[in-house]
């Protein structure tokens, strides 16, 4: 696929330029495949990927001591460019240039904690993300490996529209689609912007005005139109769907993941496995919506639909265990403070993970969905060199994903924290 090629060639510029080679010892190393932990772990990298065989002699040695290697993390749901709380309101007092900004930010801290390569799945207008995310495979800026979307497509009144302003005020509408012909036109658009995929919101949503979250939005002949073409394009399609209706119209055009799937059934799941259709589960977000003292600012009416959904949302992810859909690692930072990142892990595990499953989901599962296994995921020979180190074990202690305290990135050293 061009979208492929041109990935890789992206990598490769942010690999390129480390020439002496690098040995990472610590005291295990977790073989995220299959759970194995070998005690004491070693690896080593040079021109930016991990090596095989024995490191030569005189090479750079870093001794992480009584921590644990692990290939770098991966986000499948981020909003970089958005700012946590930021609101409706917000959107329409802040510039795209300001909401860049907050994207050079935010990036910088999603690295830091761990995570070396995000799908980011909704920019507001003006495709900031397409340049962030240019900027950080120039090795300009610090921050992770990015695969950016755009502003997400969605139905007038629907979840991406701006609803309950008067009638006049007027709003960045390109992102609205309410034909096929137009969803065709705006995935087109979007590729000639240079996005690495296309995201729609199947259902209405939580964090928006007058809209349902268990209803579906785009016909079945727009869905379909929309998939098509991001395919005919080279691109998957990821939807936001609540309701179990919008998930399965999703799932039946062919979109490549589901976003949040709150309300998903067991008959729905199934026929997400049966297609290969990954769920994207963003636990924390919904929780951080109804976090005492409302921190975020939230509005009542949005209090009021998480409050809803969350009793009904554990057997929808019951669902998607018992029926074995591949689930990627997904959090909504934008919607919560995107230094918590890691957050998603302890709900995981919550919601009946085994610690390793929930490591999976952020590493090979992950890598899958994006359709990077062959470069990410894993810390086998020929892989990117992007490895962090957490303490001790974290098969025994989901939660000391929360503390990453090392960080390389392509091959060079990110964080290091004593
Ligand atoms: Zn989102």
């Amino acid at each position: 696929m061009i979208l492929r090629g041109l990935l890789a060639s992206l990598l490769c510029l942010a690999l390129c330029g480390q020439e002496r080679p690098l040995v990472l010892k610590a005291a295990r190393l977790l073989d995220v495949r299959t759970g194995k932990v070998e005690a004491p772990g070693q690896l080593w990298v040079k021109d930016g990927r991990i090596q095989p065989g024995a490191p030569p002699a005189g090479a750079e040695t870093l001794d992480l001591g009584d921590r644990t290697l692990l290939p770098g993390l991966i986000d499948c749901h981020t909003h970089l460019l958005i700012p946590a709380g930021l609101g409706e309101l917000g959107y329409l007092k802040r510039s795209h240039g300001a909401l860049l900004l907050d994207g050079v930010v935010n990036a910088r801290k999603v690295l830091e904690a761990g995570f070396t390569t995000v799908r980011d799945v909704g920019a507001p207008a003006g495709f900031g993300d397409v340049a962030l995310r240019d900027a950080i495979a120039r090795g300009d800026i610090p921050g992770p490996r990015m695969l950016v979307a755009g502003p997400s497509l969605s139905i007038t009144g629907g979840h991406g529209d701006l609803n309950g302003f008067p009638p006049h005020l007027h709003t960045d509408d390109e992102h609205i689609v309410d034909s096929p012909d137009q969803g065709r036109h705006a995935v087109r658009e979007w590729r000639k912007r240079g996005v690495d995929h296309i995201k729609i919101h199947a259902t209405g949503g939580v964090l928006s005005n007058h809209d349902d979250p268990g209803a579906p939005s785009f016909s079945p002949a727009e869905f379909k139109a929309l998939v098509e073409e991001a395919n005919r394009r080279g691109m998957d399609v990821c939807a936001h769907a609540h309701g179990d209706a919008g998930i399965l119209e999703a799932t039946v055009a062919g979109v490549r993941s589901i976003e949040h799937g709150s309300l998903l059934s067991l008959a729905t799941a199934r026929e997400m496995k049966a297609r290969g259709t990954f769920l994207v589960p963003t636990l924390y977000a919904l929780e951080s919506i109804l976090l005492p003292g409302n921190p975020y600012h939230v509005p009542e009416g949005s209090i009021a639909k998480a409050r809803a959904i969350l009793p009904l949302r554990r057997a929808g992810f019951k669902a998607a265990l018992d029926a074995g859909i591949p689930i990627a690692y997904g959090t909504d930072i934008g919607v919560f403070e995107h230094r918590q990142v890691a957050m998603d892990f302890r709900y995981l595990a919550a919601y009946g993970m085994t610690p390793l499953q929930a490591i999976q989901s952020a590493t090979v599962v992950a890598a899958r969905l994006l359709r990077l296994e062959t470069e990410i995921g894993t810390l086998e020979a020929g892989r990117a060199a992007d490895i962090i180190a957490v303490e001790g074990d974290p098969l025994k202690d989901i939660t000391t994903l929360e503390r990453v305290s090392f960080v390389l990135k392509g091959g060079k050293v990110i964080r290091q924290a004593p």
